[in-house]
């Protein structure tokens, strides 16, 4: 299944501002009845990468057919970005309780020692967009992007900025650049626009009521 680099198949926009912040943010109206886990399985995760632009569009073909040629491979992967994911939101939270993030740095470190070293740079084909030139070989190249980009975001004063989506049915994690931390979307147009309506009908209703 061949799927366009420009006409993304990926439902959602980015808003992390953090290539690793967007990969945690793959679980659609978490907490709810709705809850919808948008890695739903390996293949998920290249369209992810390939939206994302971590993939390009010659790596993304080559590792879909090795993935379809070993699918157990392909599970055990998908099982360990599950578990990288909850790695890295986990140690967000830490970082935005201002706990100590000691005890959650074991699985990252010893996860960043397996990487082989980083690739060169490419032009990624968007404008202004760089990535890391993957080989296109191993099932878990989508991985180590995430893992790069992670180790960068955390050793970086980023970390003082980092915000979560206020909205109901989102938890978002983003890098907040406004100057007084003001940030309280992922995306105004979305989770503001929806946050605002439900509101406004519950103020309605608790106003209806107190008349009736
Ligand atoms: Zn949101």
């Amino acid at each position: 299944m061949k799927q366009s680099p420009t006409g993304s198949p990926w439902p959602h926009r980015f808003v992390g501002g953090a290539l690793c912040l967007d990969f945690i943010n793959s679980i659609d109206v978490p907490g709810t009845a709705r809850e919808q886990d948008l890695f739903v399985d390996y293949q998920a995760i290249l369209r992810w990468s390939l939206a994302r632009g971590s993939l390009n569009q010659a790596v993304y073909d080559r590792l879909a057919a090795m993935a379809l040629a070993s699918p157990a491979a392909a599970e055990t992967v998908w099982r360990e970005a599950l578990a990288l994911r909850a790695d890295i939101r986990a140690l967000t939270g830490a970082l935005r309780r201002a706990d100590n993030p000691a005890p959650l740095l074991s699985p990252l470190n010893e996860r960043l020692s397996r990487l082989p070293a980083a690739p060169a740079l490419r032009h990624a084909g968007k404008a202004g967009r760089i990535a890391f030139d993957l080989p296109g070989k191993r099932l878990d190249e989508p991985l180590w992007p995430v893992l790069w980009t992670a180790a960068a975001l955390f050793v970086s004063d980023d970390t003082e900025k980092l915000g979560e989506c206020q909205a109901s049915d989102c938890d978002a994690i983003f890098i907040d650049h406004t100057n007084n931390r003001s940030r309280i979307w992922c995306a105004t147009e979305t989770c503001g626009n929806r946050e605002r309506v439900r509101r406004a009908y519950q103020a309605k209703r608790a106003a209806r009521q107190k008349m009736a």
